[in-house]
């Protein structure tokens, strides 16, 4: 039995990595010192590994920007509009592809499976590739010579890669396979060359809902490999759900298997014992989590390890994570401003890998040799389970009678909008934002002067008032008919209401890569979830007290606070979701008595917490709706709940999203070139709905005759009735001038609409 790794962090314990990318996209780092100073990071990561002990330490995990695009660089795969002609594709062209330059845009980039790494879209539209440089052959010698590690080269597998991949017709896959085997085949004789005796390949697309013809192409792939490089041995490596083609997967002619014991509804570990695992293979046992940051119930895994040993040979189980570290922060030592209880009971990439080597210690020494650190981890579990923070009565006893809460409004929409229509007698096609307007440098640095110190508390709010009053006036100035306060106080979406809710931690070097350069600090729930004081009131009724117009109010809802942090695993995603919504429920209800008529509850991540496999859709969005209504329902009919999505990939969902019973939606449309008008035209969705008209990532001022035909195109399938006209996301990224000139647009598009469909809109 041996303890292997699949994948580690590429950040640096501090980022440094991350760093080093920025200055040299500032044109302040030489490549020079860019490969010297990634160099470093890239050994240092592979001494860590050496140190605690891992015997299989992966190589080639290691990237400048994406494993995705190194793999579509590797084999040359590089879109025409980048002018490539030839050789080993500079790093000029690599971050070309990842970021676009002044001559063409940037590659795609889309979620990696059901993480929040987010990877290049490969475009293979007409290309031939070719292999430019085994950047897998150089790494491995790299670890060798440097440290004599003789690591295990990982390679995105052949399958994943062209799914994961546009530019392509369904009939042409069979070609894009023949074209890259024999490049595949390549890769993997020049590494045996070298002297590796194994080679991960990556296929998570195993994990994802497979036909009959993919697993043939699938089987023909392996066939082929094996046949053309049989110098190596090959770990074929799925993860993040089970495999459901167990048996197609196990028999497949590769040498090793790795699956995924955490996050497969324990199904993988059945198969391997009911059906039992092929006796010449090796089984890679992902019993470690790559993607949570608590420590393993290690009595757990032992007992599992053990039930694994009566189906497979001793001498072929690897102890793994789950999946790569990527999705963790490196080291849970460095945290030392958290509570001791809480800080026991974390394990980032580091303390997991110490949980690999112990698991297989345990099984080489017996229990005897490992006791102390056993009864130490076991200890550190229960401590933070057993403290104050998960027994919070109140949220346990609400938890309890979960049946009896109000999960729907008191009246039906119909009803509830013709109280809303008397109410606010909105003009046709009412005209609001999303939320946030410019965070400037000013806003920022006065948020950090509060944070340092250096700004009291009331100096900072009056700050923030100043804020609220400047863009009152432009609203008021603009003549927009539904107004947002600026959401000046926040930086981004959960942070801000994580930090007022008890059951939230947040690390100071807990770092995840998002993509690219960008990492991402998601807060932790570690305990019950509960609203101590009002969250939003005070800011909200500030703003609605300088106007007359209606000020939304602004939350950020429980799917995407649950979906954008690392979540306690005693508990299970849905009852969590629910303690977040009780919590948001207050705060709407402490919103509504202070004279707020709309409230907004921002839902941007529904969509991504969909799980990989089909089947597990209704479930989820089941509880993801219920979680939303929960938190939304004890409104009485005359108050608008809005809520808002930035994504446009919306016609497989469409029905949960209606059943948000949200008065009012926005959500993202201009950069989906009318797929999403379209969805419409099969659906019929009745409630308020505004498609954003313009989008916000970019920095240009959008001209209204293109707003207008936005707004045409909606009304072919939407009525003027039910239209909001607003921008497609918030504004917190665009500059103050850029902003005023996009909405005066904006209205003026909205003025000719209204002019234009009044008719219309009278005779519905
Ligand atoms: N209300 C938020 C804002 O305007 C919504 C952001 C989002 O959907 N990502 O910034
Ligand atoms: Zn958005």
């Amino acid at each position: 039995m041996k303890s292997a790794n699949l994948g580690y962090p590429r950040i640096g314990r501090d980022r440094e990595w991350k760093k080093a990318l920025e200055q040299h996209w500032a044109g302040k780092l030489p490549e020079e010192q860019l490969h010297e100073e990634l160099k470093a990071i890239r050994l240092d990561r592979l001494k860590v590994q050496q140190t605690l002990g891992v015997d299989i330490i992966p190589v080639g995990d290691f990237t400048y920007y994406d494993h995705v695009l190194d793999t579509a660089c590797m084999f040359g795969l590089i879109p025409e509009r980048f002018a490539y002609e030839g050789g080993t594709p500079d790093l000029g062209l690599y971050y070309a592809m990842a970021r676009g330059n002044k001559d063409a845009t940037a590659l795609e980039m889309t979620k990696w499976f059901n993480t929040n790494y987010h990877y290049i879209v490969p475009e293979l539209n007409g290309l031939t590739p070719k292999l430019t440089r085994n950047r897998l052959v150089d790494t491995y010698r790299e670890a060798k010579q440097e440290l004599g590690i003789d690591g295990r080269p990982v390679l995105l597998g052949l399958f994943t890669f062209l799914k994961l991949s546009k530019g392509y017709r369904q009939e042409e896959l069979g070609g894009w396979i023949d074209a890259l085997l024999p490049l595949y085949g390549q890769v993997l004789r020049e590494l045996a060359e070298a002297g590796a005796a194994w080679v991960q390949i990556d296929e998570p697309i195993l994990a994802t809902t497979l036909g009959e013809s993919d697993l043939a192409l699938i089987a023909r792939i392996y066939a082929e490999l094996r046949q053309s490089a049989p110098g190596i041995r090959i770990l074929l490596q799925t993860y993040f759900e089970a495999v459901d083609a167990y048996k197609a997967v196990t028999e497949l002619p590769v040498h090793g298997i790795g699956l995924d014991f955490v996050h497969d509804g324990g199904k993988n570990l059945r198969a391997v014992l009911d059906q039992g695992f092929p006796a010449d293979k090796v089984l890679g046992a992902g019993l470690i989590d790559g993607r949570g940051i608590w420590r393993a119930d290690l009595q757990g895994k032992l007992d599992k390890l053990n039930a694994i040993r009566g189906a497979v040979s001793e001498n072929r189980i690897l102890v793994q994570p789950s999946s790569s570290l990527l999705h963790v922060p490196v080291s849970a030592k460095q945290e030392t401003g958290l509570d001791a209880v809480l800080r026991g009971a974390l394990a980032f990439a580091d303390e997991k890998l110490e949980e690999i080597v112990l698991l297989v210690k345990a099984n080489q020494l017996g229990l005897q040799a490992v006791k102390d650190e056993l009864a130490l981890a076991i200890q550190n579990r229960a401590a933070l389970q057993q403290s104050p923070s998960r027994a919070r009565s109140d949220v346990h006893r609400q938890i309890a009678g979960l049946a009896s809460e109000p999960f729907e409004r008191p009246s039906r929409f119909a009803a509830r909008r013709e109280t809303q229509r008397q109410r606010w007698q909105l003009p046709l096609m009412p005209t609001t934002t999303i939320g946030s307007f410019p965070q400037t440098p000013e806003v920022r640095s006065a948020r950090s002067k509060w944070r340092k110190g250096e700004w009291s508390a009331e100096r900072y709010e009056s700050f923030v008032q100043e804020q609220i009053k400047i863009w009152i006036d432009v609203q008021t100035e603009l003549g927009l008919d539904v107004f947002v306060h600026g959401e000046f106080e926040r930086n981004d979406m959960v942070e801000f209401f994580g930090e007022k809710l008890a059951g939230f931690a947040f690390t100071a070097n807990g770092w995840v890569q998002s993509y690219g350069s960008r990492c991402v600090k998601p807060p932790i729930i570690y305990g019950d979830v509960a609203l101590e004081a009002p969250m939003t009131v005070a800011e909200t009724v500030y703003a609605q007290s300088l106007t007359d117009v209606p000020v939304k109010g602004m939350l950020t809802g429980p799917i995407t606070i649950l979906n954008w942090s690392f979540v306690r695993d005693d508990l299970s995603r849905e009852e969590v979701a629910y303690q977040i919504a009780l919590a948001l429920r207050k705060e709407v209800e402490a919103l509504e008595s202070s004279g707020i008529g709309m409230i907004q509850v921002d839902e941007p991540a529904i969509r991504e917490g969909l799980p990989l496999k089909r089947e597990q859709w209704p479930h989820y969005l089941n509880w993801a709706v219920r979680a939303f209504r929960l938190s939304t329902a004890t409104v009485q009919d005359e108050t608008q709940i809005h809520t808002h999505m930035c994504y446009s990939e919306f016609n497989e969902i469409i029905d949960a999203i209606s059943d948000l019973d949200a008065d009012v939606i926005s959500i993202e449309t201009s950069r989906s070139h009318g797929e999403l008008i379209a969805s419409f035209e099969d659906k019929t969705y009745d409630k308020g709905i505004g498609l954003g008209v313009y989008d916000i990532h970019s920095p240009r001022v959008p001209l209204v005759s293109e707003m207008t035909a936005m707004i045409d195109r909606a009304l072919r399938v939407l009525a003027p009735d039910q239209f909001w006209i607003n921008p497609d996301c918030g504004l917190k990224t665009r500059k103050y001038e850029e902003t005023i000139a996009a909405l005066r647009n904006m209205v003026e598009a909205t003025e000719l609409a209204r002019a234009k469909y009044a008719e219309a809109a009278s005779s519905v």
